[in-house]
């Protein structure tokens, strides 16, 4: 038994390493790019600590270069659920009595071997399985990952920190216990650091997990579990199940032992999820704990009194970068007509110089779409938008699916303000810009506030304090992280914490207290130093 009050020292942000030609970075991540292609490699399910092979191989292409190959996984189905379950409520008992200081320990050390020599590991997976950037590679699987590993363990003790009063004769105290039952974390395709987190914060606070990682994403959730492996995570803690959701999802979502569900993918998927737990919740042993990071429409507000350049800037990276496959990609923008015509210039210029291409070349600023269902989706919005007598490509509105799922980066006007492109979730490379009359800021913003169902993040830019002051009043519902002169990407762990209401999501903010405080079910315990001898009291005597 640990004797001591451990303190975790509050973490720093990971710098993010730069990539610039000549650095000893680009040369590792290069070297390991080309191995990860030359070496294809077969993914296991891990369960208990063992990798199941089922023999049922799909195989895995980097979305930007079909021809290639990075090897296959082992699709697992509803028996490897039902081995994941058991193997997490066995090993639940012992890592649940494990002193705390022990659990994050596994977790500090995971946070050191991605920083240091899984790093490149990590962000070549990333960047061949999920076709991102060496920066977006960087500032996800490096970066936010071993942030939310070292933050985690810091805000887990702000948890266990949080007791109640007590008095002279009575000791009041409140145990962070994990929820009964175990954790069912299913993650989606477009941040490995997500995946990583969804199963570790609950698996931090002393559950047991069985995880899910998007059937796009598999090769950077196997590498996950071997930094895990080697950080010291027992077996049958985090059980890592590759299959498709609608196979998976039922057997575990139906189990009576389901303790909660740690969720980040499409609303719709969220709410079958709940959907499915809803329907027959007398079932469980508990209600179990249901928090989800879902979709949005994000928009960055122009004021007239903003910088253009800046607003060009912002709007080329929020809506471009990762291919716009960011739950916070900027997918919607209101502009003054005052600004319109200057800005639409800037716009469309640097647009023209964004290379679309494969990730081992580092000139490319954005790579391909996920998948063919991705490709195909967004493919068909610009089409609507093409034959939509209410709007107008300004450019893009190309794709091609001969090498890879490579969509160009795409602009559409839309003189409807409430119209499909301008409400609806589309996950990829497409900005639809409304533009307004510069004398209705007010009524803009009401139109922005009320025209989705999502409510993620959204950006003004201004530089009149009143159009700020008045912007982050009307828009105060319609965002969960709100940005001032600054796009509605890049949250960093620690600085801004994440996440949205409405069709947004449950807003437990992943890597702060507020989420850990989910994966516990507090237990009040009073203890009397001298109890009552006598039920009597006072007022009870004979006057
Ligand atoms: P998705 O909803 O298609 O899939 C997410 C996960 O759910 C995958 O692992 C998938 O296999 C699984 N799944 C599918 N059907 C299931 C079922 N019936 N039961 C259980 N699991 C099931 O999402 P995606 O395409 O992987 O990711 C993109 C979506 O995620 C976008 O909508 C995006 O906005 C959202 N997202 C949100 C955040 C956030 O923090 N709010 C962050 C990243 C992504």
């Amino acid at each position: 038994m640990f004797n001591g009050i451990f303190h975790i020292r509050e973490p720093k942000n990971e710098p993010i390493l730069r990539y610039e030609p000549g650095s000893a970075e680009r040369a590792a991540l290069k070297t390991e790019l080309t191995r990860m292609l030359e070496n294809p490699v077969e993914v296991p399910s891990v369960i208990n600590g063992r990798e199941i092979r089922t023999g049922d191989l799909v195989e895995l292409n980097p979305p930007h270069n079909l021809r290639q190959t990075l090897g296959n996984y082992h699709r697992a189905g509803a028996r490897e659920a039902e081995m994941a379950i058991t193997a997490a409520n066995q090993a639940k008992i012992a890592w649940s009595e494990m002193d705390w200081s022990a659990r994050a320990t596994v977790m500090l050390k995971a946070a050191e071997l991605l920083a240091g020599k899984y790093r490149h590991t990590l962000n070549a997976a990333t960047m061949l399985n999920m076709s991102k950037t060496c920066h977006q590679a960087e500032i996800d699987s490096a970066c936010e990952l071993i942030d939310f590993w070292r933050f985690n363990p810091y805000f887990m003790t702000q948890v266990y920190d949080q007791q109640p009063i007590s008095t002279q004769d009575v000791l009041n105290y409140m145990e962070h216990r994990p929820l009964e039952g175990f954790v069912f974390a299913v993650s989606p395709f477009n941040f490995t650091s997500i995946a990583g987190n969804l199963p570790t914060a609950p698996a931090l606070m002393g559950n047991a997990v069985v995880w899910k990682p998007a059937s796009s994403a598999v090769l950077p959730a196997y590498y996950i579990m071997k930094i895990l492996k080697e950080a010291g995570l027992p077996d049958g803690v985090i059980n890592l199940v590759l299959g498709p959701g609608p196979v998976i999802g039922p057997p575990v979502l139906n189990h009576v032992d389901l303790g909660g569900v740690h969720f980040t993918g499409s609303t719709y998927v969220f709410s079958t999820i709940w959907l499915t737990i809803g329907s027959d919740i007398r079932k469980y042993q508990s209600y179990p704990r249901i928090v989800g990071e879902t979709g949005g429409k994000d928009f960055i507000f122009v004021h007239e009194s903003a910088d253009i350049k800046a607003v060009t800037a912002n709007l080329v990276r929020g809506a471009f970068e990762y291919q716009g496959q960011k739950c916070s990609a900027a997918s919607r923008a209101y502009i003054p007509d005052s600004l319109w015509p200057r800005l639409k210039e800037q716009l469309l210029d640097e647009i023209a110089t964004i290379k679309v291409g494969d990730v081992c070349d580092f000139r490319n600023f954005m790579n391909a779409v996920i998948d063919k269902a991705a490709f195909k989706t967004i493919s068909e919005y610009i089409d609507f938008a093409r034959h939509d007598p209410h709007m107008e490509i300004l450019c893009g509105g190309t794709y091609d699916q001969k090498e890879g799922y490579f969509i160009q980066p795409t602009v559409v006007q839309s003189a409807d303000p409430r119209s499909k492109l301008m409400s609806e979730e589309i996950f990829g490379p497409v900005l639809t810009v409304y533009v307004y009359p510069h004398a209705e800021f007010e009524q803009a913003m009401d139109l922005c506030n009320t025209t989705s169902p999502y409510a993620l993040t959204g950006s003004i830019f201004a530089q009149d304090r009143f159009a700020i002051v008045k912007a982050t009043k009307a828009l105060r519902n319609a965002a969960g992280n709100f940005y001032i002169n600054d796009k509605p990407t890049g949250a960093v762990v620690g600085q801004q914490p994440f996440g949205g209401s409405r069709a947004s999501g449950t807003n437990d903010k992943a890597g702060t207290w507020l989420n850990l405080e989910r994966w516990v079910s507090p237990r009040s315990i009073k203890e009397t130093y001298l109890p009552p001898a006598n039920y009597r009291y006072p007022f009870m005597a004979e006057p």
